[in-house]
Parts: structure tokens; C-alpha cells; sequence
């Protein structure tokens, strides 16, 4: 089996070439009118950010290159035997690299098939390993569905600076300025004892999801994944079965 090491951290995290990254629009409101668009020369909302991405096939490549014996599992099984979605048709995963495991989860963005779910949890769950770390930060940047109300008619170069200063904004708010409230803290916690969760359980699943050590340092993001992580507890992640 291949090892982790230093190496191949590294390996992982390296960055990607240009022609692997591709352009993702992300529409500045959900329903801005459609059009051609200049940047990518996809039909969609305009105006739109467009991030860069790394997709599955590229991925992919990167872990069969770093361990080609990685490997992914569903962290449920129904009935019938099959990967078993989550109660929001997500598909929490385990990736296995260099006999490393680490969760990752697809979510069901209106209509996603299988594949696509599972394309998805993959890359999320690489990420965890620093694949594409870098675009990854950025995505978590992306403007939010209702952009400034004063921006909405002003010439489009006045309007890229109110949206880059309004992504710095909630950049400042994801990262440094966001901290749970009381209230997100007993729901936290609430969730947890509704899960039969031991604090000692929910450190050691904060400490592989997210990479925090207390409940007070989760990004807003962090916060939520955490909560739908501990929602999905009884579903036994398959830690014990190597
Ligand atoms: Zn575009």
C-alpha cells in the first residue's frame, strides 16, 4: 500500500495546469437573465463571477497518480445495498489515499444524477487532501444570491468593484469575523446529544472534517458542514471495518 509522506502531500496539493482548470459561472442572483456569455461561451444568469474549477476526470487523474490504489466508499448502504443519499439527496463518501480516510460529501443540487453526486463528493472529499485546495478557497469566496441593491444599475466597471468589494466583505466574514453565536452553539450542541454524539466524538469528526479544534473557530461553512455531518451520525460512518 502506498504511504502517506511529505511527498506525497505535496503531490497532492501541487498545483493543476492551466487546461485542467475550467471556468465555473456562477451568476450574481438566481434569476438574472440568461445570455451568451463572453467569458466562459456558456448560455446562463448575467451578469456572473466565473470561478476556476478543477472537475472530476482531472481529479481523478491527480489520486491515481499520487496512490493508484485510492479508493472512495459510501458512508451508508440502503436496504437493497446501494450507496444510500442523505436526507437532502446528498452522498457523504469516505476517500481512502495512502491509507488515509477522509470524509467528503456530494450535494444534490437541483437534479444531479449519481454520477454527477458522486463526481462531486470525490472532489470535495480530495479537497480534504489539498487537491485544488487553492480554487477551492476561492469558491468559498463566491458572491451569495442578493448582491448589493445599489449595485444593480451602475455601469459594469463600477459594478465589478462593488462586487469585488463586496466578495473582500464576505471573504472578511467567512474567515476571520464569523464565529458561532450562542444560539448556533446549543443547536450545535443540541444536534449532537440528539445523535448520541460524545464531545470526544464530535472534536475527533470536527478535528477530519474541518481541521478545527474547537467549535468557536468554525467558519460559517465549517459550522454548517459540521452540523450535517453530525446529522447524518447514525448512519455509522465506516470507520471500523479496515
Ligand atoms: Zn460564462
Amino acid at each position: 500500500m502506498t504511504e502517506m509522506t511529505p511527498e506525497k502531500a505535496a503531490q497532492l496539493r501541487a498545483p493543476f495546469a492551466p487546461e485542467q482548470i475550467g471556468k465555473l459561472p456562477k451568476p450574481t442572483k438566481r434569476d438574472n437573465e440568461k445570455g451568451k456569455c463572453s467569458v466562459c461561451g456558456g448560455y446562463h444568469g448575467l451578469p456572473a463571477v466565473h470561478l476556476d474549477y478543477v472537475g472530476h476526470a482531472a481529479t481523478t487523474d491527480r489520486l491515481l497518480q499520487v496512490d493508484p490504489d485510492w479508493t472512495w466508499a459510501p458512508m451508508a448502504y440502503g436496504e437493497d445495498g446501494l450507496p444510500k443519499l442523505d436526507a437532502h439527496g446528498g452522498l457523504w463518501i469516505w476517500l481512502t489515499v495512502c491509507g488515509i480516510q477522509r470524509p467528503g460529501y456530494g450535494d444534490s443540487t437541483a437534479g444531479k444524477g449519481m454520477k454527477e453526486l458522486i463526481g462531486d463528493a470525490i472532489r470535495n472529499a480530495a479537497m480534504r487532501f489539498g487537491v485544488a485546495l487553492d480554487l477551492w478557497a476561492k469558491e468559498d469566496l463566491s458572491p451569495k444570491e442578493e448582491p448589493e441593491q445599489e449595485s444593480e444599475r451602475k455601469p459594469e466597471r463600477q459594478r465589478s468593484t462593488s462586487q469585488r468589494r463586496r466578495r473582500e466583505r464576505e471573504a472578511a466574514e467567512e474567515h476571520d469575523d464569523w464565529h458561532p453565536n450562542p444560539a448556533q452553539l446549543r443547536r450545535f450542541h443540541a444536534i449532537r446529544n440528539e445523535h448520541g454524539i460524545s464531545e470526544t466524538e464530535a472534536k475527533t469528526l470536527m478535528s477530519k472534517l474541518v481541521g478545527k479544534h474547537s467549535t468557536r473557530e468554525l467558519t460559517k461553512a465549517e459550522y454548517d458542514s459540521m452540523c450535517d455531518a453530525m446529522e447524518h451520525w447514525s448512519t455509522e460512518p465506516g470507520d471500523g471495518d479496515e
